[in-house]
């Protein structure tokens, strides 16, 4: 996911960096997928805890 929008902020240029443009909306979203419910390493803590 992450490749593939970044790809997408590469091929727009400066509009896929502008927040009125949807790509750079999209971008913002994807990118808190890895904060919001539990940030990576906290739920990599949880993990480890289980294992
Ligand atoms: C868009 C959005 C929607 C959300 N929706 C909800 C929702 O619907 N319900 C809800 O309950 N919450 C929601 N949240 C809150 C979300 O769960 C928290 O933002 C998330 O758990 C991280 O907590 P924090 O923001 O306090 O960051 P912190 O816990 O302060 O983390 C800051 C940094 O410290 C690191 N860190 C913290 N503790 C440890 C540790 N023990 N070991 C290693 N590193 C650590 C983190 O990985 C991170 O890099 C939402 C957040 C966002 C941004």
């Amino acid at each position: 996911m992450w490749k593939c929008i970044d790809e997408m902020v590469q091929l727009h240029g400066g509009y896929g960096y502008m927040l009125e443009y949807p790509i750079a909306r999209a971008f913002v979203d994807m990118r808190v997928t890895r904060i919001f419910g539990g940030t990576s390493e906290v739920l990599r803590e949880l993990i480890a805890r289980k294992l």
